[in-house]
């Protein structure tokens, strides 16, 4: 069984991803990078893809994230 990882990726308003680098206010660090700023923050699951709805907040978004982590734990067999 391969390893499973859940991550929290964020997005622009159009839905594509933020690998810019913002300020802690989502905010574009450098301008000319061209990135609009982040608006949503979506939790992807490498076996599910996005789980549920993307979040608006970072701070949505973790428990989010964690709560499937914890579906997958408890879908192993017991050691
Ligand atoms: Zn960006
Ligand atoms: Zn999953």
């Amino acid at each position: 069984m391969s390893r499973i990882t859940i991550r929290i990726e964020p997005r622009h308003a159009d839905g594509s991803r933020c690998d810019h680098p913002v300020k802690p206010s989502g905010k574009p660090r450098d301008a000319a990078s061209g990135c609009m700023g982040r608006t949503a923050y979506a939790v992807v699951c490498s076996m599910h893809g996005i789980v549920g709805a993307p979040h608006h907040v970072m701070q949505l978004a973790e428990p989010a994230a964690r709560a499937h982590r914890i579906e997958h734990l408890a879908a192993l067999p017991a050691r």
